[in-house]
């Protein structure tokens, strides 16, 4: 199924991203875990690709899974560093493997990399533009509330984002955001610009303190004193953090919805616990949280 009709249906989503394994050692434990949270029968999951260092090879083969498991599934794809051929023939494959939804990217530069001069790709909207020449499939794209951290600024990044979404783009997925007025303030920002394609607000739960170093460093979220209050009070304690982590975002979940935003997507982080909890937590407020008694 094609996210975009998922998303038409204007009824409250609930979605979840989990990662492939970074080592073939670890393949058997990620499949467990991401196939647990299948079985929580979201409206959809995302799988990552090559996100913060991890492995592109299980990408299509997870997404795959998930979609066997009866939950439509969106694969993430990056270019940079990619040739226009060699992209051709992983669309190909993406098609062969039933991929219908396909979350488009640039990814980030490697280290040290200042100068892409001749580089195939340049910017997610070219890969946009090569996905819809390649087939049917539904294409989202990455947005950022706080403003991706090389555009000189928001206005010019969202003249860029426009040009990604009139590339082809159905949807798009924010960054993870920890203070819900950033992103009003954003969507009334690309609205203004013309963008009206659904936004589908990225949630991250923090349940653990050590995960918030590594969130800082990929996201540059700004940390509003309410939610660094509770890392300072519960940090030390893991099962007091993980109730705290949870009970925030879902406090922001439920402001999002109240506010009319319909579409949530949960970074899991592969931890089906938490996402069972958090739709425990929305289970009369989502159609897919509510579970049979
Ligand atoms: P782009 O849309 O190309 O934007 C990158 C920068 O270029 C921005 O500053 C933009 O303003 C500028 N720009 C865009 N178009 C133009 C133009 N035409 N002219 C001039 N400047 C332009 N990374 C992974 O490696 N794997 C993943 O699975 C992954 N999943 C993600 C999911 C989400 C929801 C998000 C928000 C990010 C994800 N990332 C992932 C990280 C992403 O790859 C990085 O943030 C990357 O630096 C930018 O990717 P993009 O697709 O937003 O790029």
């Amino acid at each position: 199924m094609k996210i975009s009709d998922i998303l038409a249906t204007k009824q409250p989503t609930l979605s979840f991203e989990v990662f492939p394994p970074k080592t073939t050692e670890v393949y058997e434990s990620v499949l467990q875990a991401t196939n647990d949270i299948a079985a929580l029968k979201p409206d959809f999951m995302s799988v990552t690709y090559g996100a913060g260092g991890g492995t592109r090879l299980y990408t299509t083969e997870i997404a795959q899974n998930i979609k066997n498991a009866g939950v439509p599934a969106l694969a993430h794809l990056t270019c940079v560093g990619a040739t226009k051929e060699g992209m051709k023939a992983h669309l190909a494959d993406l098609k062969a493997a039933g991929i219908e939804n396909i979350l488009a990217l640039r990814g980030d530069l490697p280290q040290g990399v200042e100068n892409t001069d001749g580089w195939e790709f340049q910017h997610a909207s070219e890969l946009v533009a090569q996905i819809k020449e390649c087939g049917d499939f539904c294409i989202g794209g990455a947005c950022y509330p706080e403003t991706h951290p090389e555009a000189k600024n928001s206005a010019e990044d969202i003249q860029n984002l426009k040009k990604k979404v009139d590339a082809g783009c159905s949807f798009l997925t924010t960054q993870m955001f920890f203070d819900n007025s950033i992103f009003f303030n954003y969507l009334y920002k690309i609205r203004e610009a013309g963008i009206h394609v659904p936004i589908v607000a990225g949630i991250m739960p923090v349940t653990n303190a050590k995960q918030m170093e590594r969130i800082y460093k990929l996201s540059q979220a700004f940390l509003p004193r309410r939610f660094v209050n509770l890392l300072d009070k519960y940090g030390d304690n893991p099962k007091a953090m993980r109730q705290a982590g949870i009970a925030y975002a879902t406090d922001q979940i439920i402001d999002l919805l109240a506010s009319g935003i319909n579409n949530i997507h949960i970074y899991t982080m592969n931890k089906p616990g938490n996402a069972a909890l958090l739709q425990s937590s929305l289970s009369e407020i989502v159609p897919s949280c509510k579970k049979e008694a």
